[in-house]
């Protein structure tokens, strides 16, 4: 069982906070939430804190746990008997029927300490059919007392059945400006509106796109992506590179250049691009290439990430991107 020391609140969560403490002030707390918004706002750190907040056994008006009763102790440590967070057993993996089954069984459900019992299901879309279907018989027969809180940035990946069965919370993406004051207070070095952009707009994102070697990364990263272009440098020379890292990062960036030079084609400024600071370099691809090639790599990247999880062979997968990406000026011609 993980630990909950890491229950703070962002400042751009405040108001989710307050109206679910009023729900929960006022006996209105849904058996089951749904947690969705963007990858890098919180979600998960916030379902912790509000977990706990539901273990307190001496709130404060503010709907803070106290951090001093027995319920936040045994939170602290990671050993509430009342707290259940279930992930896959390996990131990237998938939440297996058994694991819900040993979780939602009505008899484990029940509360040992007299109060709320509460699990946390993150990320949610990692459940497959069998899991979904067997937690979605909790849904429909609520134990009361118990809230279970869903956590996912692709709500889309659950069934229909499942989420309408949850009261949805969706995290926005916080405004520009509180997002760069908190940002620039976490970094170190760089500039956070460019971090900012990258991530689109989501801070803790954000925070973790300023390590200079990933900037590194990148930049080397779209010197190859040029050269590939242009034919200065062998394709399947640079997928083994890119194998050797972070496949998911890999087709992230990608993914943001190929929509950065379209938005490029229809004309937007920097400003509302991912990537402002490689404008330039986006800017004399996108001229030489048909937006109809764009749009296909994009869907090329697209299919890479709808599928990462599955990916046997990731050299192969980023061969067959970067042998249509080198072939795309020619193609571009013949349209
Ligand atoms: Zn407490």
């Amino acid at each position: 069982m993980s630990t909950m020391v890491d229950a703070q609140l962002y400042p751009w969560q405040q108001a989710i906070w307050q109206r679910l403490h009023t729900a929960h002030k006022a006996g209105r707390l849904p058996h089951a939430l749904l947690f969705t918004g963007a990858d890098g706002l919180g979600k998960n750190q916030f379902a912790t804190a509000f977990a706990q907040s539901l273990l307190c056994n001496a709130l404060s008006d503010s709907g803070r746990p106290c951090g001093q009763c027995r319920g936040c102790h045994l939170c602290q440590v990671g050993n509430h008997p009342d707290y259940k967070r279930i992930e896959p057993e390996e990131a990237g993996k998938a939440i297996k029927i058994d694991t819900i089954r040993a979780f939602v069984d009505k008899g484990v459900l029940t509360a040992q300490m007299g109060g709320y019992k509460v699990v946390v299901i993150e990320p949610a879309d990692a459940m497959n059919s069998a899991a979904a279907n067997s937690l979605l018989k909790t849904l429909e027969e609520p134990v009361p007392w118990t809230v279970i809180i869903l956590v996912t940035s692709c709500p889309g990946r659950l069934p229909a059945t499942v989420r309408s069965r949850c009261q949805r919370t969706t995290f926005p993406v916080p405004p520009r400006k509180e997002a760069i004051v908190w940002l620039k207070a976490q970094i170190e070095q760089g500039d956070p509106s460019l971090f900012l952009a990258m991530a689109s707009g989501a801070p803790l994102l954000a925070k973790s796109l300023a390590a200079p070697e990933l900037l590194q990364e990148r930049a080397q990263m779209m010197a190859e992506f040029q050269a590939a272009l242009n034919g200065q440098q062998d394709p399947v020379v640079i997928a083994n590179r890119w194998d050797k890292l972070e496949l998911a990062r890999v087709l992230n960036w990608m993914n943001s250049w190929l929509i950065d030079m379209l938005r490029l084609k229809f004309k937007a400024q920097p400003p509302s691009l991912y990537n402002p600071d490689q404008c330039q370099c986006l800017q004399v691809m996108a001229q030489v290439l048909d937006s109809k090639v764009l749009y296909s790599m994009l869907d090329r990247v697209y299919e890479a990430n709808r599928t990462l999880n599955s990916q046997l062979n990731s050299l192969m997968v980023l061969e067959g991107i970067l042998l249509a990406w080198a072939n795309s000026k020619k193609i571009t011609i013949r349209v």
